[in-house]
């Protein structure tokens, strides 16, 4: 049995409620949802985050995410969705292999997800000339 807990699962060593699954990627309910129906998709080859995914790989998840994001939403009953996905242990990532989270929202449950902060100063002139001297 490998140690990644979400290999197990694909595996079925480890047992899931199973929302759909193709050749390439599994569907299932998150253990300790933020809301119910809250999903989590991943390719069923191992990566540990989107920084090593392959984009084929990728690719697969998001054509499922773009398909369960509706379906979650209509058969829930719920208002709006959240796609989340944490990379890296200071991103909030507690399991080491790449998921997607699609969360059920509804009108009044009062989660916040992303609290923002204004620019000051420069920082968005500075941090935009970084960004875009990195793209290829
Ligand atoms: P992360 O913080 O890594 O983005 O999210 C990991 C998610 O996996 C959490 O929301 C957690 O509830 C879920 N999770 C962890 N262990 C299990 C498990 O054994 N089964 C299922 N179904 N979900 C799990
Ligand atoms: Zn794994």
């Amino acid at each position: 049995m490998p140690d990644c807990i979400f290999c197990n699962i694909v595996s079925r060593e480890i047992p899931s409620y199973t929302v759909y699954e193709n050749d390439d990627v599994y569907a299932f309910l998150d253990i300790h949802p933020v809301n119910r129906g809250h999903t989590l998709v991943i390719p069923k080859r191992h990566a540990r985050n989107v920084f090593d995914i392959s984009s084929e790989d990728w690719a697969a998840v998001m054509k499922a995410v773009h398909a369960l994001a509706g379906t979650i939403e209509k058969a829930t009953g719920a208002d709006g969705i959240n796609l989340v996905m944490n990379n890296r242990e200071h991103a909030g990532q507690v399991v080491d292999h790449a998921h997607m989270h699609i969360i059920p929202r509804f009108k009044g449950d009062g989660i916040r997800l992303m609290p923002g902060h204004a620019y000051k100063g420069d920082e968005a002139k500075e941090v935009l000339k970084k960004i875009r001297a990195a793209l290829i």
